[in-house]
C-alpha cells in the first residue's frame, strides 16, 4: 500500500466497486463514490479532481472549510463536497458554504438550525441524508431508528431541503451484515414516506464491497484510496 500510487489505489478500489456491483446484479453507474479526503491537504483532492475524481467527503468543519476554498481556487467549479461528520449546529452556516450534501441530520436541534440558515438565501438548496444511530449509546451522532419516521416528515416539509435517504456507519464490535441489514430496513420505511428518499449513504474502506450488497448507492471510503496520514 505505502508504495502503491493514488491512481493505483484508486482503479484498485474502482474495480473492487464494478465487481461487487455486479456481484450483486447493480450497475456501477449507480454508484456514487465520496473520497473521504479528511487528514489530508488540499492536494490530495486537487491530485483526484485530475484523476477524474469530483466528490470528496470531510467530517470536520475547521479542516474542510479552508481546503475547499483552497480546492476550489485551484481548480474552480470541479468539486463536490460531502459533509460526513458529526455537526454541531454552530458550524452549519459555514458548512453550508462548501457542502452540497450533508449526510449527518440526525436532530430536531441541527434541522432547526439548518432551515434557519436557509432562510437568509431562498434559491440556496442543500441534500442531506438522516443519519441513524446503530448503537446502544445515545450519545453517539445519529437519530434512534425508531424516531425515524417523525423526523424524516419533519424534513420533507422544507422545500429548501432535499431528502436523499439514510446514512450509517457500522458499529467497530458487531457483525456488519446485521447493521447493514437494519440500514436498509430503515431505508424501506424512509421510502414508504417518500420514494425519492431512496438512497443509502453507507460502506467505507473496510466494508464497501458488503455495503454494496445492502443497497449502499453512496460509498464513503477513505484510506483504502487516499492511503493512511
Ligand atoms: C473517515 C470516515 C469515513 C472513511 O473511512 P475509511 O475507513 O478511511 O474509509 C467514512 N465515513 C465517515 C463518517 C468518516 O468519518
Amino acid at each position: 500500500m505505502n508504495d502503491s500510487t493514488l491512481a493505483q489505489r484508486l482503479e484498485a478500489v474502482r474495480e473492487r466497486i464494478n465487481s461487487a456491483a455486479s456481484n450483486s446484479g447493480r450497475s456501477a453507474k449507480d454508484i456514487e463514490l465520496i473520497i473521504v479526503t479528511k487528514n489530508h491537504s488540499a492536494a490530495l483532492p486537487i491530485e483526484l479532481l485530475d484523476l477524474g475524481e469530483t466528490q470528496f467527503g470531510e467530517n470536520k468543519d475547521q479542516e474542510a472549510s479552508p481546503k475547499a476554498k483552497e480546492v476550489e481556487y485551484v481548480r474552480p467549479g470541479l468539486a463536490t463536497w460531502h459533509f460526513v461528520g458529526q455537526l454541531q449546529s454552530n458550524k452549519v452556516r459555514s458548512v453550508l458554504e462548501y457542502a452540497s450534501c450533508i449526510h449527518s441530520l440526525d436532530r430536531d436541534s441541527l434541522l432547526k438550525e439548518l432551515v434557519k440558515q436557509l432562510a437568509k438565501d431562498t434559491e440556496k438548496r442543500i441534500q442531506v441524508f438522516l443519519e441513524l444511530n446503530l448503537t446502544d449509546d445515545p450519545n453517539r451522532g445519529g437519530l434512534d431508528p425508531k424516531d425515524l419516521s417523525r423526523f424524516a416528515e419533519l424534513v420533507m416539509a422544507q422545500p429548501q431541503i432535499q431528502l436523499l435517504g439514510v446514512m450509517g456507519v457500522v458499529g467497530l464490535d458487531v457483525e456488519p451484515a446485521v447493521d447493514f441489514e437494519r440500514i436498509a430496513k430503515a431505508s424501506a420505511e424512509l421510502v414508504s414516506l417518500d420514494p425519492a428518499a431512496k438512497f443509502i449513504s453507507a460502506g467505507m474502506s473496510g466494508d464497501f464491497e458488503e455495503a454494496l450488497g445492502f443497497g449502499a448507492t453512496h460509498l464513503r471510503i477513505g484510506t483504502a484510496i487516499t492511503g493512511n496520514r
